[in-house]
């Protein structure tokens, strides 16, 4: 129930009347819990045959390589990066109804940082060897904060740089210190966002409208997702962009007390 009104007192402080409304909102939170069980349930349902599809695949793909047929093999590494995606995508979905029902725990242990970031830059030179990633930081940078979810943040930004950028491009990390806080950077080379977008770039299923963007698949959660988790560790997380040169997203972990 949520009031919305305002009290009458007389001179001694008692409340004469109360005038306003009283609205049941009961039914409308009930909905929420609902399409996000819904929501949570089909993307479960969704990863199991992805998983045994991703076996299978798998299997194929080792057979085609002992019998040496390259068109299979090349076919069957098209599929798993489509089902890798496919996967990402799902786990966006499962991410945003565990956020929304308030179920995600961070699980945090101290790590390095950069040593984090390298291994997602190397992946990702491996998956999509179409741009030149560069890591720069100090050797160490321990944080003390959820390792997977904190990945997963660094995985989205630098998958959007690779998305909204051209080929051959140069996406340029950065791991630093700044007073209180480690900060990662991420910049691309790429389309760069107006500014009248980047008020709403970190909200629920927000994406750009342009015909730039028009063609590049996805759902607006990711970026939702990452300020959810940043905030939960009580950064930050921001972006500067130009239209045409190209983005920086940053985010920030404060160095925790807590050891
Ligand atoms: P998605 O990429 O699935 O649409 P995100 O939440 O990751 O969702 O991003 C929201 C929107 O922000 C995108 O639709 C895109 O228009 C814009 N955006 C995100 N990252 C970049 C980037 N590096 N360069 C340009 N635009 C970006």
């Amino acid at each position: 129930i949520r009031t919305a009104g305002k009290a009458y007192y007389n001179e001694d402080g008692t409340a004469i009347y109360i005038a306003g409304a009283i609205l049941d909102i009961t039914e409308h939170k009930q909905d929420e819990i609902r399409k996000n069980d819904f929501i949570s349930m089909v993307s479960h349902e969704l990863k199991t045959p992805l998983t045994s599809l991703s076996a299978y695949v798998q299997l194929l793909q080792y057979k085609s390589k002992q019998t040496d047929n390259v068109f299979s093999a090349q076919i069957l590494d098209k599929i798993n990066i489509q089902m890798k995606k496919m996967s990402i995508m799902i786990d966006g979905f499962l991410n945003v109804s565990l956020l929304e029902s308030g179920k995600i725990l961070l699980n945090k242990t101290n790590f390095n940082l950069t040593a984090l970031v390298k291994t997602i830059a190397e992946e990702t030179r491996m998956v999509s060897p179409s741009h030149f990633i560069q890591v720069l930081g100090p050797e160490e940078l321990i944080v003390h904060a959820d390792m997977e979810k904190i990945g997963s943040v660094v995985n989205n930004l630098i998958g959007n740089a690779l998305k909204y950028s051209r080929k051959e491009s140069l996406i340029a990390i950065k791991c630093e210190i700044q007073d209180d806080y480690a900060v990662v950077s991420v910049e691309d080379e790429g389309l760069g966002i107006r500014e009248n977008d980047l008020p709403r770039l970190f909200d629920r299923f927000y994406r750009v409208e342009s015909p730039d963007t028009k063609t590049i698949a996805g759902f607006g959660v990711g970026l939702y997702i990452c300020a959810e988790v940043i905030e939960r560790h009580n950064g930050k997380i921001w972006v500067e962009s130009k239209v045409g040169k190209g983005s920086i997203f940053y985010f920030s972990l404060p160095f925790s007390t807590e050891q």
